[in-house]
């Protein structure tokens, strides 16, 4: 590009609160300036990093300021990824800023990792600045960032001074890895050496063939092209994935591939390990910052063939990028529920897109959107119907609540802990309620034989809340509108939306009396149960409580793979991507906890749930069995769980998404204003959906494309002490619903009493 083309550039500083800004170019940095790279330019009385996102011949400015120094020589987004973070601000109606803080490192951002390290040698300069930067570098062992430099001169440039400085071999400008130290665990993922069963090369089966050679065809044409994978649970859809990207490395090129939840899956890393030995590249949220950055510039040397990781790393830098995988694409983890509300499986189809390259998305339990998406021409299906070996899927069978509830229960004398005190017989009742004789039988009956058992309950902590057995008083969190969890082993009840958590005794706050009781059990209480019904066994648990520690997850996946336990209780962490084959039971508690909640999705997200821990069962030589207890077992969700049948769940869900004219038939918008008072919040969502509804009215290009919904309290009403209340907008097509949500930004300025949050595609109807 001439140099007069680059005269001026547009700066986009990766903040929410930020719009791009105009800057000039000095010409000395004309020649080295680049679309993508950073520049540290003045903002106010601060300097502070942005990235480059255009540069322009003119502008109509009357006066811009100079970009002070171009931090990259190289740029550290490409064309693509820029294309896509203004398609992401413009899809989800974000701040181009916002969208940067969400892909960038947080350490890109500042100045401070860079520093100055003097070479040894005599350099004679007439420059002022040079000399006083050389004589501090005496001063502070010949190593100083440049942070403090810029804080202890003033007048003068800096950066020219230390160019020069750099031209003549005087110094060296080092990227410092912040704490250092913490760098080599990073790292060490990378080298560690993968189980031989992880290098195991299979001869595929014909429907894994046929499915590697459709991607294949594409990947040899070139070209975007999205494909639905739909395998059931061990039928070898990774093996497939893996292929695909051996593939593409031997073609010279990079592939991504997404998980939901990078510490559930140890065993695909080692078979990434396996294949791609020192040339993988791990990303998720867990990294401390030292090692997220560390990564990132590896990958964006190019210095890895595969990046693995969770939603985020959707943004991951890889040049030559010929592949995007999504694991488990229904999996609603994709969708990012704070701040920039985007959802990794569906930017990743964007990015294919802008990046000409092919797309798989796989899935035992395809979201009704993407296998809609198939039957509309829009991805390519791909089937896996049969299991490796032709091993046959577990059977599942259910048990039906209600006539269990009859049932008389023996129930065998217990150790109470102080807190149970009251022991009441109701409760522990309760426990052995929701262990069928049926199940109990199979436990037991499993652990003779050295099987191992899974066991889901998706609800933490001891009893689900306290009540007082005299008044009714029930303890609920002061910030959120939902009752607070007992968790017997902290002696403390805990919310679980924003982790507050406090001691308790059985005192009432209400009426004084020792009359606090739990209602409703959790895993907590139900491994506690397990222990006396089959006394030998080793039993573990793994929720969010057991596994807070950085690695915890690892150690309890590792163990049950060796079969160090017997009978593993959790939450849906367990009902994810493990293969462990001496599993030959699972039973899931209670089915109907999903079902029931006031969201559109509840079935769909029952059924994978269900699909999905059922299919841990069986995956070895011994057949599986699945006992799914519920008080609903005619529901339709159920019934098809049980036949093994996607596609009649796919219709069942179709004909209610139609009744009610829900996605896949229409698109949504969800606006949710919250706030700390409760009234305002109210008062102005109202005042709020009274506009939009005139705006709907007045504007032709709005009327009948639109439904607006509500206002209406959200669900959970309050949380984390801000009310809440929400606005659905929905239609056929998503332009006008983007349109609308947009001049619904403008209405409701942010401050610290309001705020209005944007959801398009919105998952969290809660
Ligand atoms: P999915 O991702 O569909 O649940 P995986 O790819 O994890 O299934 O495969 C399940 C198990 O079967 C894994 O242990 C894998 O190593 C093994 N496997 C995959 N493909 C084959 C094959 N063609 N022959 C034998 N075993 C296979
Ligand atoms: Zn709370």
């Amino acid at each position: 590009m001439e140099n007069q083309a680059k005269r001026f550039a547009r700066v986009v500083i990766p903040s929410p609160l930020k719009q791009p800004l105009i800057y000039a170019v000095p010409p000395d940095l004309q020649d080295e300036i680049l679309v993508g790279m950073r520049a540290l330019i003045p903002l106010g009385r601060r300097k502070v990093v942005g990235i480059v996102f255009e540069l322009l011949p003119e502008t109509h400015l009357i006066e811009t300021k100079q970009i002070l120094a171009v931090l990259d020589e190289q740029p550290i987004l490409d064309a693509a990824l820029i294309q896509l973070s203004l398609w992401i601000a413009q899809y989800y109606l974000a701040t181009i800023g916002e969208v940067l803080a969400t892909i960038l490192p947080p350490s890109l951002r500042s100045e401070s990792q860079r520093t100055v390290v003097a070479k040894s040698g005599t350099f004679s300069i007439s420059d002022a600045v040079a000399n006083k930067i050389l004589h501090m570098l005496g001063h502070k062992k010949g190593r100083i960032s440049i942070k403090t430099l810029m804080r202890q001169i003033s007048g003068g440039n800096v950066y020219q001074a230390l160019e020069r400085l750099e031209s003549l071999g005087a110094v060296e400008i080092h990227e410092r890895l912040p704490g250092g130290r913490k760098r080599s665990k990073g790292i060490r993922l990378d080298t560690d050496v993968a189980p031989p069963a992880a290098l195991a090369r299979y001869t595929l089966s014909t429907e894994q063939e046929r499915a590697l050679h459709a991607i294949d065809d594409r990947l040899q044409k070139g070209g975007f092209e999205t494909f639905l994978l739909h395998g059931v649970t061990g039928s070898g859809k990774t093996e497939v994935y893996l292929r695909a990207m051996e593939r593409v490395r031997a073609s010279g090129r990079r592939s991504l591939i997404l998980i939901p939840e990078i510490s559930l899956t140890p065993q695909l890393i080692d078979r990434l390990k396996a294949r791609f030995t020192g040339r993988v590249g791990i990303l998720h949220s867990r990294l401390t910052e030292a090692e997220r950055w560390a990564q990132w510039w590896h990958i964006l040397r190019g210095n890895v063939d595969v990046v693995v990781g969770a939603r985020s790393a959707v943004f991951a830098p890889l040049p030559g990028l010929g592949l995007i995988v999504v694991d488990e694409e229904h999996d609603s983890s994709y969708k990012q529920e704070e701040s920039l509300r985007y959802n990794g499986r569906d930017v990743a189809v964007v990015r294919g897109k802008f990046l000409a390259c092919p797309v798989i998305l796989g899935s035992a339990t395809p979201a009704v959107e993407s296998y809609e998406n198939c039957l509309q021409g829009r991805y390519r299906l791909l089937e896996i119907t049969k299991r490796v070996y032709e091993r046959p899927l577990p059977r599942i069978e259910t048990v039906d609540l209600r006539s269990e509830f009859n049932r008389s229960t023996s129930i065998p004398n217990s150790k109470s802990p102080e807190l149970r005190t009251d022991a009441s017989p109701s409760r522990t009742k309760a426990a052995y309620r929701l262990i069928s004789h049926r199940l109990a039988e199979a436990l037991c009956d499993n652990y003779r034989k050295s099987r191992q058992s899974l066991i889901f309950l998706n609800r933490r902590g001891f009893s689900n809340f306290l009540q007082c057995t005299l008044c009714g008083y029930v303890l609920r969190c002061q910030y959120c509108s939902v009752t607070l969890t007992l968790h017997l082993a902290q002696k403390s009840v805990c919310c679980h939306h924003c982790n507050f958590r406090r001691p308790v005794n059985r005192v009432c706050p209400g009426c004084g009396n020792t009359t606090l009781s739990g209602i409703g059990v959790g895993t907590e209480q139900i491994e506690e149960t397990l222990r006396h019904l089959v006394p030998h066994a080793r039993i573990a648990r793994m929720d969010r409580d057991t596994t807070s520690r950085r690695g915890s997850h690892e150690i309890l996946i590792r163990q049950w793979e060796k079969a160090e336990i017997d009978i593993l209780v959790g939450t849906q962490m367990i009902t994810k991507g493990h293969d462990v084959t001496g599993v030959t039971v699972v039973g899931a508690l209670l089915a109907d906890l999903s079902l029931n909640l006031p969201d559109f999705r509840a079935a769909e997200r029952t059924f994978q749930l269900l699909s999905q821990v059922a299919g841990r069962s069986g995956r070895g030589d011994d057949p599986g069995t699945v006992i799914v207890q519920t008080y609903e077992p005619e529901h339709y969700a159920i019934q098809h769980l049980i036949n093994h049948d996607y596609k009649g769940f796919f219709q069942s869900e179709m004909e209610f998404r139609r009744a009610l004219n829900y996605p896949p038939f229409t698109r949504l918008v969800s606006l949710r204003m919250e706030g700390p008072k409760g009234d305002e919040v109210e008062t102005k969502a109202k005042i709020l959906a009274a506009t939009l509804n005139e705006k709907l009215d007045m504007k032709p290009k709005f009327r009948g494309q639109i439904e607006l919904l509500g206002p209406a309290p959200a669900p959970i009403h309050k949380l984390r002490n801000r009310y809440r209340w929400q606005l659905l907008l929905k239609g056929k097509q998503i332009a006008p619903l983007l349109e609308l949500a947009k001049r619904a930004g403008q209405l409701v300025p942010r401050s610290r009493n309001l705020r209005l949050h944007i959801d398009v595609d919105p998952y969290d109807m809660l």
